[in-house]
């Protein structure tokens, strides 16, 4: 058993490097899980960032992790390269497990470990993200002006990316596998009411096509079997998202929609010592900028709940 920690943080995107910068800052020496295959999280399976503040011309998705890491090192921070694959959280020394059975004492957890956006499971998905494939209209819409843009999915996330990304695109298409809408009622009719946005029903994308970008799609309808051709050089999957938070449930609450409950504003979880950031706990805004700020948020919480302590 190693030393008693004062703080774990389990996650290495921008929630969990920020929390690491504060912590590290405020002479807590925290012990980082950053995740063995995804570590920098979401943003190193993106090109170029132009939305976090501070980049005048934008910076790519893993500079910006990379940027973060090694603020983060300077201070202090030790960056494990693992997963964790067991807590216990119950009492007043938490208890994390990582991959090689060790078992990592702390008296304040942080958890950052990010949502997993469903894909769609096709070939090319992965390696024409950033490149025309996307699932988050507000970071790339303004990449697509006065292009053909398919928008996929039913629901009012669907439904928003649709009429956000309509202010720039040519046209958007939105793909559903079903006749009607699983949208509210008001996003539904935002839509409709749209003169750029049509739909496809009943159907589903059978291929993505494109070399280095994103040159367009086959669909399938579904009842009829027949596939026709979409030219689109946008892709925007929005069906849904699966928060990271299997580790923690019978421990830590869940919403509805399985994301971890905090007390807001601030960032306590139902058990004491335990700090939840970033997008495990936010299905709401989803943006890097948010998920640093929580991380934030977090660790000032933890600091102030440490000398609480002492
Ligand atoms: P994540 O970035 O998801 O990080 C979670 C981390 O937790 C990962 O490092 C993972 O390895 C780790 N982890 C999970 N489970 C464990 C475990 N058991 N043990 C150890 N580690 C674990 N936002 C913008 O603001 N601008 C953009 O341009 C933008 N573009 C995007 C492009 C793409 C393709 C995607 C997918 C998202 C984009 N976003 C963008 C959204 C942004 O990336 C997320 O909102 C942000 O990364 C969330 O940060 P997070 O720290 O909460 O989680």
């Amino acid at each position: 058993m190693s030393d008693v920690r004062n703080v774990i943080i389990i996650g290495s995107g921008p929630a969990g490097y920020t929390a690491a910068l504060y912590t590290a800052r405020a002479s807590l020496k925290p012990l980082v899980f950053e995740g063995a295959v995804t570590a920098g999280g979401a943003l190193m399976n993106t090109t170029e960032v132009e939305n976090f503040p501070g980049f005048q011309d934008g910076i790519m998705g893993p500079e910006l992790m990379d940027n973060m890491r090694a603020q983060a090192e300077r201070f202090g921070a030790e960056l494990v390269p693992d997963d964790v694959v067991a807590v216990d959280l119950s009492g007043d020394i938490k208890t994390v497990t990582d991959t090689a059975g060790a078992v990592h004492e702390a008296k304040a957890v942080i958890v950052a470990t990010g949502s997993q956006h469903r894909k769609l499971g096709l070939p090319n998905e992965d390696a024409l993200s950033g490149r025309g494939v996307s699932w988050c209209a507000t970071c790339d819409g303004f990449f697509f002006k006065d292009q053909d843009i398919a928008v996929i999915g039913g629901g009012d996330t669907a439904m928003e990316e649709a009429t956000f990304l309509s202010r720039f695109a040519k046209s958007v298409t939105i793909v559903h596998r079903r006749d009607s809408l699983r949208a509210s009622k008001a996003m539904q009719e935002r839509a409709f009411a749209d003169p750029k946005i049509k739909f496809v029903w009943d159907s589903e994308v059978a291929e993505i096509h494109g070399d280095q970008k994103l040159s367009g799609l086959t669909l399938r309808n579904v009842k009829t079997g027949e596939t026709s051709e979409l030219p689109v050089t946008g892709l925007f999957i929005a069906i849904g998202h699966d928060p990271r938070t299997e580790l923690f449930k019978g421990q830590l609450d869940l919403d509805d929609e399985g994301y971890l409950k905090v007390d807001a504003p601030s960032t306590r979880t139902n058990i004491t010592g335990v700090f939840a950031s970033g997008d495990v706990v936010d299905h709401t805004y989803r943006q890097a900028i948010t998920a640093a700020g929580t991380g934030c948020s977090a660790a000032l919480d933890a600091e102030r709940y440490l000398a609480a302590l002492s």
